[in-house]
């Protein structure tokens, strides 16, 4: 079923863009330069929230090649946050003791400028093989401290259903995996592949399944994404969101907070706001973290503690994540501490334990 009654095909190419109207046909060919480096796709229901009027569009910096992106700075990185150092078999990361990632493919229906994996994903990457996912499964199944397994890629959602649903099968198989995540852009890039064989697949899992949305800006969330969501949801998965902290994009605590709210609404519970990886040909879109600790101090002001992300840095070289928004409570002498409320103000608490 499909909400859109004319989708197009994706726009896989800098003259596509230029025909689509989304880039001038001079600068068209420049951008060749940039997508000779860096996978480029964009929806049909991407393409279609693009204004092309506005040269600052917030989905348009999101997907849209940019020359800034061939001018790589020496502190960012090929493995912003460091997978490699945590890939026991291919396919598997293993940084954490009691969760893995297991990365089935390597294309993505959108590809994002600013990706952290933008040096392995592509169209090229293709999916683990048979020999290669039953080896990574082999590596679940032998370690029972893995309560968790992470679906992640590229974008899992971009495999078939068919696939999915064994990979999905494999993974119930292991009683000591108790959860199945899957991050995914799907219901948002792609909203009309979120269907009934498509969430029969996530569900052959035979336990609790969590989607983890990636989204940015509130107008992602178009009817026909909140769809999508309520379809995911309504069928019984658990929904969580992740959001990249992006400059020209949602740097703003009002974006920010519509976009929370705007999860929230899709039963969607905010959970991560990422501080934006190191790399290569991503400064144009990054935000200093000191300024990042403003934007989520003021969400902190301003709304609901439903829409509240976890502010979280993946600290380069695979140390992983840490929440890194300013802390409300600083000890100060004997069992006292400063309170930060939320309109910003101290207060003194004395701790009587
Ligand atoms: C981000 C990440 C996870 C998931 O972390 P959570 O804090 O549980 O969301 C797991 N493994 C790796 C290697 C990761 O990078
Ligand atoms: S969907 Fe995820 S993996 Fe794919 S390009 Fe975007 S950020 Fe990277």
């Amino acid at each position: 079923m499909r909400d859109d009654p004319a989708p197009s095909r994706p726009i896989r190419a800098p003259a596509e863009l230029a025909q689509a109207g989304l880039v001038d046909p001079a600068r068209a060919a420049a951008l060749e330069a940039v997508t000779a480096r860096y996978a480029m796709a964009i929806t049909p229901a991407m393409a279609r929230l693009i204004d092309p009027a506005d040269p600052n569009d917030p989905i348009a910096r999101q997907f849209v090649p940019d020359l800034r992106e061939l001018d790589a700075r020496p502190h960012e990185r090929e493995d912003p946050i460091g997978d490699a150092v945590h890939a026991p078999v291919e396919g598997i990361v293993h940084r954490y003791p009691d969760r893995v990632l297991l990365k089935l493919l390597h294309a993505c229906p959108v590809y994002c400028r600013f990706c952290f994996r933008r040096e392995s994903v592509g169209p090229g990457g293709e999916a683990l093989s048979q020999d290669a996912l039953a080896r990574a499964l082999d590596y679940v199944r032998a370690d029972p401290r893995i309560w968790e397994t992470i679906l992640t890629g590229g974008d899992p959602l971009a495999m078939s259903a068919r696939r999915l649903r064994e990979v999905a099968r494999a993974l119930g198989d292991i009683a000591h995996v108790r959860i199945m995540r899957v991050h995914t852009r799907v219901p948002v890039v792609a909203p009309e592949r979120i269907d009934a064989e498509m969430i029969d697949a996530l569900k052959a899992f035979g336990r609790s399944v969590y989607v983890a949305l990636h989204a940015n800006h509130p107008r992602e969330l178009t009817p026909q994404a909140r769809a999508a969501c309520a379809r995911l949801v309504d069928a019984g998965l658990a929904m969580v969101s992740q959001t990249v902290l992006l400059k020209g994009v949602n740097d703003d605590p009002e974006v920010l907070g519509d976009l929370m709210r705007a999860f929230v609404e899709c039963r969607v519970k905010p959970y991560y706001l990422h501080h934006a990886d190191l790399a290569p040909g991503t400064a144009h879109l990054r935000v200093d973290l000191a300024r990042g600790r403003e934007i989520v101090a003021a969400l902190r002001g301003r709304l609901s503690g439903l829409c509240q992300p976890h502010y979280v840095l993946d600290t380069p070289g695979g140390f992983g994540k840490a929440p890194v928004a300013a802390s409300a409570a600083e000890p100060y002498g004997e069992n006292r501490w400063r309170v930060t409320d939320f309109q910003g103000r101290a207060h003194d608490y004395e701790d009587p334990a």
